[in-house]
């Protein structure tokens, strides 16, 4: 059975004390989180081992990194690689994020590189995929997102392609309070599945989780959630309120 999930994504927000502060706030509102959910916070690098040392205890919740380089080690000034990341046993990466992908030009190339080095070091990743407004006007975003899931995560085998969660977080919903219904989230998400289907079968296809992202609110979350194949959100803007983003992990 694959996981629901909840994936706070702070992006370049908040100090740590801010970040501790909201963390235990979370905490205290959800208590806890039951076998087969799992609740992710995906916070700056400095703050990646203090974030796991408060959740220790907490069943079923985890770290994630917002980013990872797509080299491997070496003379790369300000980069920071897998090893590391495995070494302060960091559990998911975030790849492909559609504002790495804006504002540091990341291509499909180079979220596949990352995605092979997430593996290499145990780590897995949260794979972003989403199309552009202009592509949802014209009608092609299935094409559009299967390109970024295909070339991105096609040369994975079977075993591999179900450490990946799936991010469809459609860019014209991101950070600008338009919402994809949860009509418009369910089609992409089957659609992706089919389309993992299609390469790997029924059963893995089954067992990845597809989180849908943009502008998800806690007025909005439990009726995307029961979408079939909506399996949880990756959240940006409410995960930066507790009372907000406690709500949305209690939609799961
Ligand atoms: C995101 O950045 O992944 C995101 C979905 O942001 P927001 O929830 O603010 O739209």
């Amino acid at each position: 059975m694959r996981k629901k999930i909840a994936a706070a994504n702070w992006k370049m927000n908040l100090t740590i004390q801010e970040g501790k502060e909201l963390v235990n706030s979370i905490l205290n509102e959800i208590q806890s989180i039951p076998e087969g959910k799992e609740l992710i916070f995906a916070v700056p690098f400095p703050y990646i081992t203090e974030i796991e040392t408060q959740l220790k205890g907490h069943q079923n919740t985890s770290v994630a990194a917002q980013n990872i380089s797509n080299l491997k080690a070496g003379a790369y000034t300000g980069e920071v690689c897998g090893f590391m990341l495995q070494s302060i046993a960091t559990k998911y990466v975030i790849i492909g994020h559609s504002e790495r992908r804006m504002y540091f030009h990341e291509t499909n190339e180079v979220t596949k590189s990352k995605v092979d080095l997430a593996l290499e070091y145990k780590i897995s990743p949260l794979f972003c995929c989403g199309e552009p407004l202009e592509i949802r006007e014209s009608g092609s975003q299935n094409e559009f997102v299967y390109k970024q899931v295909e070339e991105s995560l096609f040369h994975l085998d079977a075993e591999n392609i179900q450490k990946v969660v799936i991010a469809y977080e459609p860019i014209w919903a991101i950070g600008t309070g338009l919402t994809a219904s949860s009509e418009q989230a369910q089609e992409m998400h089957a659609a992706i599945r089919n389309l993992l289907s299609s390469k790997y079968g029924h059963n893995v296809a089954e067992n990845i989780s597809i989180l849908y992202g943009g502008s998800v609110k806690a007025n909005n979350a439990a009726e995307l959630f029961a979408m079939k194949d909506v399996d949880g959100g990756l959240v940006g803007g409410a995960s930066l309120d507790a009372h907000e983003f406690a709500a949305i992990v209690k939609a799961l």
